[in-house]
């Protein structure tokens, strides 16, 4: 199903076709003077863009562009800068990331010390806040691979503080916070999720994994109102300064879409939703026929370029640093990690889902859980005959090599995030080690994917990393940290191409919304969302991607960031 585009757009494509017909008005933004990268195949290269309105009117060469100045025409001299669709986040956890924002992040400490200092420091700079709270640690950081309470209350004593792991899947108390929630060493698991435990006293540790996570979580004051909706504009304020234009919401849960939804349709109102938004509703199993319904209402009123509601998502399993997700041989030090469904309640779920008409995202990450959502899809497919359903699969951080080729044969879409494969310490530790020899040989797979005929979209999952599209680029092409290393990259024959990297963050992306006719590529008549970058990232080493900066976004003709003031 190719979703027909606005009428602005159509009317757009319909009188915009020549430079003859654009040259009639005047544009009201031309860039020029440097290289533009257009996502079209056919014709990826250009000199110049020039936009009227919220549309692209022409992309060719600056004579031409130049033939579109009138005397209000802003002229962007863009001194060699390479310009690009703007950036397509395909799975962001936006109100999350918003929320983080005025938490502490612990993603680049890699040791405990590291860890406890940066908090201490925070704690101090924010001592009239009722709770301490964090986000980010690596299972790497604490020498057990696991923190502990009596870790955190040696920074935090006098007040409740509760840091969430980086992938969101573990959380990490003080003893206040501990007590504060109720939780002693009679209380019983939940039925999703462990109290972690001594196993000698049974005293729970301060390690809560999964669904136990929400018995100190739903304690925890969260901002509301004017504060929530503040947090929201600072967070599209700092994607825009990273050149993203889109973003693809990985799941609003009913509470979300209570509180967050009129957030975005107020900033929409006040002009201030500078980035379009594009949202899942979360399922699970067991809870099936209210998100659907939920995501089938919302669509009816929010389906346009700016906000839409059209899928839903489901986890099929967890994380392979939990030992969560769920593996078609055992871990290392056994288990197998069990699904969050039974295959067949999955397959029904997908099916009504898809039937509803709306896309379905399933987060798998063990090669069970990627096997269970290909054939969760396949199942929609054969039910329901929707050829161009476009089901996703989030994150595939292992995968049976058999599993490769139905991606194609099922049109099935691979949503990855680069940075989640960077080798750093903490992968390198707890993800190899727990994956096993044979399962982190095809670790983060994005080559074999794309050679076995995938469509891959790339996304950040902010904030469980940085929504940096830069930092995703270059892990996406050189497989290795920001220091370098290792040397050679990790498992380099999975690294992709720049130009594959960028089709990911842009015309793929778009695909993955059935928005690849409106935006994605740089075209005459596509919305103008674009990017301009500092360097011409095709002509300097992979490096230069780090060090290059962000120094327009335009979304819908609008500047909405600038370098310099
Ligand atoms: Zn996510």
């Amino acid at each position: 199903m190719i979703r027909s585009c606005s009428p602005t757009v159509c009317a757009a494509l319909l009188s915009i076709v020549t430079p003859a017909a654009a040259a009639e008005a005047p544009a009201d933004l031309i860039l020029s003077g440097g290289r533009v990268w257009t996502a079209k195949s056919e014709a990826p290269w250009a000199e110049a863009v020039a936009v009227r309105g919220d549309h692209i009117v022409y992309v060719g060469t600056d004579a031409s562009a130049a033939s579109l100045r009138g005397p209000k025409t802003e002229v962007v001299d863009l001194h060699g800068g390479l310009v690009l669709p703007g950036f397509n986040d395909a799975h962001i956890h936006l109100m999350e990331g918003a929320l983080s924002l005025e938490r502490v992040d612990l993603i680049e400490d890699d040791s405990l010390a590291a860890v406890q200092a940066r908090i201490r420091g925070f704690a101090a700079a924010n001592a009239t806040r009722p709770w301490v709270l964090g986000r980010g640690w690596l299972y790497g950081s604490f020498p057990e691979g696991l923190p502990t309470k009596e870790q955190l209350d040696a920074v935090v004593a006098d007040r409740p503080a509760y840091m969430d792991c980086y992938d969101g899947h573990t959380g990490w108390a003080n003893s206040k916070a501990l007590a504060l929630a109720g939780i002693t060493r009679e209380t019983k698991d939940p039925e999703d999720g462990i109290i972690v435990r001594d196993p000698k006293t049974g005293e729970p540790t301060g390690a809560l994994k999964e669904g136990a996570k929400s018995l100190v979580e739903a304690r925890i004051p969260v901002p509301e109102g004017e504060a929530r909706y503040a947090l929201l504009l600072r967070a599209l304020a700092l994607l825009n300064s990273q050149g993203i234009t889109s973003v693809q919401d990985a799941g609003f849960g009913p509470v979300d879409l209570s509180t967050d939804v009129p957030l975005l349709e107020r900033a929409r109102a006040e002009g201030r939703l500078t980035v379009r938004v594009r949202a899942s509703v979360r399922m699970s199993q067991g809870d099936v026929e209210d998100p659907i319904a939920a995501a089938v209402r919302l669509r009816a009123s929010h389906d346009d370029a700016w906000l839409r509601f059209d899928a839903i998502k489901g986890f099929v399993d967890g994380v392979v640093e939990a030992k969560t997700a769920a593996m078609l041989e055992p871990y290392p030090d056994g288990g197998t990690g069990l699904p969050n469904w039974t295959p067949a309640t999955l397959n029904a779920a997908v099916t009504a889902a898809d039937k509803a008409g709306l896309q379905v995202w399933l987060h798998a990450i063990g090669d069970r859980g990627v096997r269970m959502a290909l054939d969760a899809h396949e199942a929609a497919l054969r039910a329901n005959g929707r050829a161009d359903g476009r089901g996703r699969i989030e994150h595939i951080e292992t995968i049976s090599s058999a599993d490769y080729p139905r991606f194609k044969a099922l049109g099935v879409i691979a949503s990855m995030q680069p940075l989640h494969a960077n080798p750093d310490q903490n992968n390198m530790m707890v993800w190899v080690r727990n994956a096993g020899p044979d399962r982190a040989g095809r670790g983060f797979s994005w080559g074999n994917l794309e050679r076995a005929g995938a469509r891959l979209v790339y996304g950040s999952d902010w904030p469980v990393v940085t929504s940096d599209v830069r930092r995703g680029l270059y892990c996406a092409v050189a497989r290795k940290t920001r220091e370098g290393k290792p040397p050679g990259g990790w498992l380099s024959d999975q690294a992709v191409t720049l130009d594959s990297a960028l089709r990911h963050y842009t015309i793929d992306a778009a695909y993955a919304s059935f928005e690849e006719n409106a935006k994605g590529s740089l075209t005459a008549g596509a919305l103008a969302d674009l990017v301009v970058l500092s360097e011409d990232l095709f002509k300097e080493p992979p490096e230069a991607i780090l060090r290059s900066k962000v120094v327009l976004t335009v979304v819908g003709g609008r500047v909405v960031y600038r370098d310099r003031p």
